[in-house]
């Protein structure tokens, strides 16, 4: 398994300027947006993750589309775009240290945990901001990545719970509990082998993991526990244990 740390400015900024960010990543970062959305609000709208509102003014989206990838370009030599990706491109550099310290041991810990050998395979990681919040698998060969380090580990953690969605990723099982096995992996157990220390669904001040999942995954508790000590059974036949119980918890 081969992770490869990579930049793509318009991504960052995008990321950074999307409707679903709240954070600043730096102090007046919010002050720059809001003086381009003052000047090109549709064009915002638009890369922002609001299409549909420039829509209803009638707007043409191939138009729109072709200004707001113009302005885009434009805004990348900006001093504040150059300094997100600065400091973006920094952590980046962090980031692939510390995978290349840690991500080994990780993934031979994670095969323990999981007890299938992991594939050879590469996968590209595109990373942002690190004030700002991200971490997705887009598809079997991307995740995307960029995070506070709440706690010990969190990246190394987090990037083999994305991982562990790309293996799932053909699993014929609802989503909710393939996640929610994903994070008793990965969130819980791992984080508790590599740090040494910790308990289940808590990490220092942190909840651990989706709250929405959380109670599906107490419910799994148990048979997780026994799942660990059989050293003869692997996830796959976890999950199919759990594709039985899964419509009994959410009831
Ligand atoms: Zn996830």
């Amino acid at each position: 398994m081969k992770l490869e740390f990579l930049i793509e400015k318009k991504y960052i900024f995008l990321h950074a300027f999307n409707q679903n960010q709240h954070d600043e990543p730096f102090r007046g970062w919010s002050r720059f947006t809001l003086d381009k959305w003052n000047k090109y609000p549709q064009e915002c709208y638009f890369l922002a993750g609001f299409a549909e509102w420039p829509l209803l003014r009638k707007k043409s989206l191939k138009v729109l589309a072709t200004n707001s990838e113009k302005l885009l370009e434009e805004w990348l030599n900006t001093p504040q775009v150059k300094r997100l990706i600065k400091e973006t491109q920094k952590y980046r550099d962090w980031l692939e240290e510390e995978w290349n310290k840690k991500g080994e041991k990780a993934l031979i810990e994670l095969e323990k945990i999981i007890r299938i050998l992991l594939p050879k395979k590469k996968i590209s990681v595109y990373v942002t901001h690190p004030k700002l919040k991200n971490g997705m698998a887009l598809n079997p060969e991307i995740i995307v990545w960029g995070h506070p380090e709440d706690w010990l580990n969190y990246s190394i953690i987090y990037l083999c719970h994305e991982i562990m969605h790309i293996l799932t990723w053909d699993e014929k099982v609802d989503t909710k509990t393939m996640h929610a096995i994903i994070e008793l992996a990965t969130d819980n157990e791992l984080r508790i082998r590599l740090n040494k220390r910790g308990k289940y669904f808590k990490e220092g001040e942190f909840d651990v993991g989706h709250p929405k999942l959380k109670k599906l995954e107490k419910n799994m508790y148990p048979f997780w526990k026994k799942y660990l000590k059989k050293p003869k059974q692997n996830l796959k036949q976890f999950i199919e244990l759990q594709k039985k119980k899964t419509n009994k918890y959410n009831k």
